[in-house]
């Protein structure tokens, strides 16, 4: 269970910057109340967020991949909601953070929340969830640290210091965590290894954690077992000292105070067991596989799939072996293979569906790996007004059939109400290429960037459209004027962040 080192993981770097922040004093657990004037100010958080955030989308493990992200967004979502319901979300931190969870592709089993409204959420965990309520219980918790003000009181009480000293630090830290080969034994030798120990939110938090955390569980209709199985789990690993493939621990300490806190709030009610939904197994799958980056570990899922596919009863378990068996073969570019297996799934899907969807969504992805995009297309169909990722995949296949117009006309109308979405500007971008629209590709590339927070990218690309335009028929001065627009927006951004060192 315990993963090989890799160099540069979304975890490490995350926790590094959390560890350089919450190691800068005595850590206290005394819990000063909402809007105490020493706070971090929202802004200024919201900020010192923005700048890590823009460091985990240029992480190599960051992954946007549509039916995982769309799946977290079905839980993520009602979350939110209920924390409005119950006054835990004030207006105020609703319009200033991001409330927005980046997927890492590591298979480490981790979470963490981090200041402005970022949570990242590894792979690893969403693959050792048994149903969508484990999974939801573990962001109501993450959500909770962000809304209780966790992070900004650990910020403040640590660090009397400007809070752009704060941010340099953090971006630091970052910087050395891309070099782990120089500088992981600096930073874990003398002062930074007090640090990694101060690491912990205090166990107060973590009480206030969980005890907010369940009331938005139940409050948006998960069930609040979930809390405790996972905690469970969390609890087990923890005994097994597994710290190396459960870093979730390090962050959470799972004390046996606060596991019985939790037990005898659950003893309200004996519930009966969660039956888990076809969907979250086959989410559940999909994250093993996506979350396994060697070729045995790969081959493994495939043969799982092949052996439990001729002697298993039809059930969701096989059901979820099929699909990461599938997808496995996929990724190993067992074209023939993969296909077996998804064929295989579709009865077992039958009659559900969510489940039925995400089996068709495979078909389509798999049939594209295979340099078929005309069966893709068929799986997807019309992509006008599709959701996000029946629209991305389908997109690829009309570029691949020569319709990228169409891809195009699609896209557009998307990102003209999803403006944030790189995913869909990175794809319009390669649909304008693919008809030799020059300028409006590059338009787009600089959307991913200002997207994804990298401003000083963006009015790069700004500028090579606005170079591009110069050459005479390029584009027309509707283009040029908005493209204009856009440069000088992104470039005051820039201003914005520079007048904040
Ligand atoms: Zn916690």
């Amino acid at each position: 269970m315990r993963t090989p080192a890799r160099p540069r993981r979304l975890a490490g770097t995350a926790a590094l910057a959390l560890a350089l922040l919450a190691g800068l004093g005595p850590a206290t657990a005394q819990l000063p109340t909402l809007g105490d004037p020493t706070d971090l100010s929202t802004r200024t958080e919201r900020q010192i967020g923005e700048r890590i955030a823009r460091e985990l989308y240029r992480d190599p493990d960051y992954l946007d991949d549509p039916v995982l992200v769309e799946y977290v967004q079905t839980l993520w979502q009602p979350l939110l909601a209920a924390a409005r319901v119950r006054g835990e979300l004030p207006p105020e931190l609703d319009e200033r953070y991001a409330w927005q969870v980046l997927l890492g592709r590591d298979r480490s089993i981790n979470a963490f929340a981090l200041p402005g409204g970022w949570l990242g959420l590894h792979l690893g965990l969403v693959s050792v969830t048994a149903n969508r309520d484990e999974l939801a219980s573990v962001l109501a918790h993450e959500l909770s640290h962000v809304t209780q003000r966790h992070i900004a009181r650990m910020m403040t009480q640590q660090n009397r210091q400007a809070p752009l000293v704060m941010a340099a630090m953090v971006l630091g830290a970052l910087a050395i965590s891309k070099n782990p080969d120089a500088g992981q034994a600096l930073i874990l030798g003398g002062q930074a290894a007090a640090a990694q120990q101060q690491l912990n939110f205090s166990r107060d938090m973590e009480r206030e954690a969980d005890r907010v955390g369940l009331g938005v569980l139940t409050q948006a209709g998960f069930e609040p077992q979930g809390f405790v199985t996972m905690f469970d789990k969390l609890q087990q690993a923890s005994r097994l000292n597994d710290s190396g493939a459960f870093p979730y621990l390090r962050t959470h300490p799972m004390t046996t105070e606060r596991a019985a806190d939790m037990q005898s709030r659950q003893q309200l009610a004996a519930r009966p067991t969660i039956v888990p939904t076809l969907q979250h197994l086959l989410a559940a799958a999909r994250a093993r596989a996506l979350s396994q980056a060697g070729v045995d570990a790969q081959r493994g899922l495939v043969a799982e799939a092949q052996a439990s596919a001729t002697s298993g009863q039809p059930s969701p378990r096989l059901a979820a072996s099929v699909y990461a068996g599938a997808l496995a073969a996929s990724r190993l570019r067992d074209h023939d293979v993969a296909a077996r297996l998804a064929a295989r799934l579709r009865p077992l899907v039958q009659g559900d569906a969510a489940a039925e969807r995400m089996a068709r969504l495979l078909g389509a992805e798999l049939a594209l790996a295979a340099g078929a995009p005309a069966r893709a297309l068929e799986e997807i169909g019309p992509i006008t007004g599709a959701q996000r990722p029946e629209l991305l995949l389908g997109a690829q296949a009309l570029v691949r059939t020569g319709r990228a117009a169409e891809a195009a006309q699609a896209l557009q109308t998307w990102v003209s109400v999803q403006p944030r979405d790189a995913g869909a500007w990175q794809q319009l971008a390669l649909a304008h290429a693919a008809q030799g629209q020059r300028v409006r590709a590059v338009r787009a590339e600089a959307e991913v960037q200002v997207a994804q927070l990298d401003y000083a990218a963006a009015l790069d690309r700004f500028k090579a459209a606005q170079d591009l335009l110069r050459t005479p028929g390029a584009g027309d001065h509707i283009e040029a004027s908005i493209i204009d627009t856009r440069a000088r927006h992104v470039q005051s951004l820039l201003r914005e962040q520079a007048l904040e060192r």
